[in-house]
């Protein structure tokens, strides 16, 4: 058996470049998980190689993060950005790079673990090309999306063909909460084999720095209650439901208040216009007196901005996990969520923070309330939701769990399915 230090492995993570700027909107949550889990296992000995496509012809083809880290940019398609419901076409090409750059390098993926249903369709070409072993994140579910869009994109049939096939097909699927294992029990297949291993978070970053001192720095009176979203702008994020919810508050007499709606945008794309949007509902609520708008939320301000809020509020209509939650509680802030998905395991309610039904203005008004209503049981509940990162969510935590996944998986038998269903990509 080989020790671990000789075992490479590759993160494939198509449209979620593990190397951008986190915040806009097409990088998010799975952008941090596979940068986070690639550096953290680089740290437990394997070699990891984060594969992605090159989204513009500027961009670094390798970006070197630590010395077994990095992350490789394979050209696809055009060299420049393309919507991930439009990606899918363009497959073939990042397999062929993909088997071409390991020729070329020498290396040989035993084990791939894909992110996303695009990068499930490259992993399990790749593991009848080549016979490796596949472990699969899905970050998003099309059967749960599908379920609250009013459009189904042409892409759709496709998509939830390849989710089928490898929860079916793949060694290992990895459910980031319970709840996520059981839409797929429920609503993909009840075949194919689940572990749950949860996103993490780096609890040395966060927690570092006291309220009142966060306050200080942004500029914020110490007796002023600050709400904060932080996220990209989307409509299923919920913002909507939180602006609406702060006014109530507001009304109902919270006087001393500070919304920060934190999260990047580029104007005239998807996000700029969310962001625009949700401007003209503060505007026509009477609330740019208290809203804020301080753009995409850098690593060196996050720690900040978290320890400055009494509140976080995460009122997505629906959220698989929900790093935001955990990266709020990481600083000792309650968190109130959408009782949805991830957030149901993250946030333990009247313990760490509370949940309300997604796009109830009222029930988030109701929650945010009685929060700051109490600032003896709000230090209670920021302290405890520390307590639980600390105990379930700590990146490198994650990370051990995955690599003795991977080391499981790699003494197992290779067991290829019965018959070759390969997802037509034409
Ligand atoms: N984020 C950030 N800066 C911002 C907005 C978001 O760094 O201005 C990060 C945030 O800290 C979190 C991630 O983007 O790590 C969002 O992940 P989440 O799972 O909450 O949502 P997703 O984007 O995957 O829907």
């Amino acid at each position: 058996m080989n020790s671990v230090s000789q075992k490479h492995i590759a993160l494939i993570s198509v449209h979620g470049d593990p190397a951008v700027e986190i915040g806009k909107e097409e990088a998010g949550g799975q952008n941090v998980y596979v940068r986070q889990v690639g550096e953290a296992l680089a740290k437990l000995g394997w070699q990891v190689d984060m594969f992605t496509r090159k989204a513009s012809a500027s961009q670094q083809k390798i970006v070197q993060h630590s010395t077994n880290c990095r992350t490789i940019r394979i050209t696809a398609g055009p060299e420049e950005f393309i919507p991930r419901d439009n990606l899918f076409k363009h497959i073939p090409e990042f397999v062929e790079q993909m088997l071409k750059f390991q020729q070329e390098s020498g290396i040989e993926y035993e084990i791939v673990h894909t992110n996303y249903w695009l990068s499930a369709a490259v992993g399990m070409e790749l593991k009848k090309i080549q016979g490796c072993k596949q472990v699969h994140t899905y970050h998003s579910l099309g059967a749960v999306k599908y379920k609250s869009v009013s459009t189904i994109p042409m892409i759709a049939k496709t998509r939830l063909a390849v989710e089928k096939e490898v929860l079916e097909t793949a060694q290992r699927i990895v459910a980031t909460s319970p709840q996520e294992q059981e839409h797929m029990r429920s609503l993909v297949s009840t075949k194919g084999n689940i572990d749950i291993i949860p996103c993490g978070t780096d609890i040395h970053r966060f927690g570092k720095i006291q309220q009142q001192q966060a306050k200080q720095q942004l500029g914020i009176n110490p007796d002023t209650k600050v709400i904060l979203y932080v996220g990209r702008f989307d409509v299923r994020k919920g913002i909507e439901t939180l602006v609406r919810a702060v006014a109530q508050s507001k009304l109902r007499g919270n006087a001393d208040l500070k919304l920060i709606i934190g999260g990047g945008s580029r104007p005239g794309q998807s996000d700029g216009k969310e962001r625009e949007r949700i401007e003209g509902i503060v505007n026509e609520l009477g609330m740019q007196d208290f809203t804020v708008f301080p753009g995409r939320l850098g690593d060196d301000d996050l720690p900040t901005y978290y320890a400055a809020a009494d509140i976080c509020v995460v009122p997505s209509h629906y959220e698989p996990f929900g790093l935001v939650a955990i990266e709020a509680m990481a600083s000792g802030t309650p968190v109130v969520a959408s009782d949805v998905g991830g957030l149901q395991y993250t946030v333990v309610p009247e313990e760490t923070g509370l949940l309300a039904p997604p796009k109830d203005v009222n029930a988030f008004a109701t929650a945010i309330d009685r929060i700051l209503s109490n600032s003896e049981w709000r230090a209670q509940l920021g302290y405890a939701a520390r307590k639980r990162v600390e105990d379930m969510f700590s990146w490198d935590g994650v990370a051990a769990q995955l690599s003795k996944l991977y080391n499981q998986i790699l003494e197992e038998p290779l067991v290829l399915p019965a018959k070759d269903e390969a997802i037509a990509t034409a």
